[in-house]
């Protein structure tokens, strides 16, 4: 709604206050208000419907509208949630013995990103939900972006489980960037008992592509919730610990709460 006109300072301090009848001040001012208001409305301005609601709005006391505790509800905060390959490709893939594909990255991803959104969302925030090259990350503002991927289904050896968390390289802000890695490393680990698994964190997570086309005033993460081989039972049938344990690292970074230091990698751009 457009801000009512603002009546001049200069005709509110000419309170007729030596005048000796109040009558005839009342008058004044009610006369001076009207007169203000035709003078700062134009013609075109006026429809018959409007003019009573205005005229009304303007004679009604109302306290400032940026000062209104009881106001309008208080605009959700944004956050966005990266369904990793989602409209684009399946990821890693599981197989059986005939070569036959059992399970995809992309739905394993899918089921956890969609869980993330419900859970958010069932807090009061604002969760869009983003396909892996999805049109609206191009300049997408938020306060935190996190992408959700998983690693290989192939049996590398018994170290490939748990978890890895990449922060964006080229953020505006490496504090706030670092936070949110150090909350989704503890959070997640408290939640699903995996292991933060610092050491296979690719280039593919670190200059991850959705990294360079958000707006740089939006911190992201990307995390591989675990490994689709050895991990495969907590991924997909404890989906729900899996969830919370994003969620919390989300809510640990937009709430400001405390986080135990952890050793994590830095993000810092000095490093050989
Ligand atoms: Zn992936």
């Amino acid at each position: 709604m457009d801000t009512p006109p603002v009546r001049p300072r200069s005709i509110a301090s000419h309170h007729p206050r030596t005048k000796p009848l109040h009558a005839v001040s009342t008058t004044m001012l009610v006369a001076v208000l009207l007169a203000t208001i035709f003078v700062a409305w134009t013609p075109t301005s006026f429809s018959t419907a409007s003019f009573s609601d205005k005229l009304a709005l303007l004679l009604t006391p109302q306290a400032p509208s940026n000062s209104n505790p009881s106001g309008p509800v208080q605009q959700a905060i944004r956050i966005g949630i990266v369904s990793g390959h989602r409209g684009n490709d399946s990821g890693a893939v599981c197989v059986d013995s005939t070569g036959k594909v059992t399970l995809t990255e992309a739905e394993v991803n899918y089921k956890i990103a969609t869980l993330v959104q419900q859970k958010l969302v069932a807090q009061g925030y604002q969760v869009d939900l983003l396909n892996e090259f999805d049109t609206r990350l191009n300049g997408y503002r938020a306060v935190a972006i996190v992408s959700i991927h998983n690693d290989s289904c192939q049996f590398i050896n018994d170290q490939a489980t748990g978890f890895k968390v990449a922060a964006a390289l080229n953020t505006r802000d490496t504090n706030r960037a670092n936070r949110l890695l150090a909350c989704l490393i503890d959070r997640y680990h408290a939640a699903t008992g995996l292991p933060f698994h610092a050491g296979s964190i690719t280039p593919d997570m670190t200059s991850y592509h959705a990294f360079d086309e958000i707006d740089p005033s939006t911190v992201a993460a990307i995390i591989e919730t675990g490994f689709l081989y050895l991990d495969r039972e907590i991924l997909t049938q404890h989906t729900d610990q899996v969830a919370d344990g994003v969620v919390n690292g989300i809510l640990c970074y937009v709430n400001n709460e405390n986080v135990e230091p952890t050793p994590i990698p830095t993000i810092s751009t000095a490093t050989p």
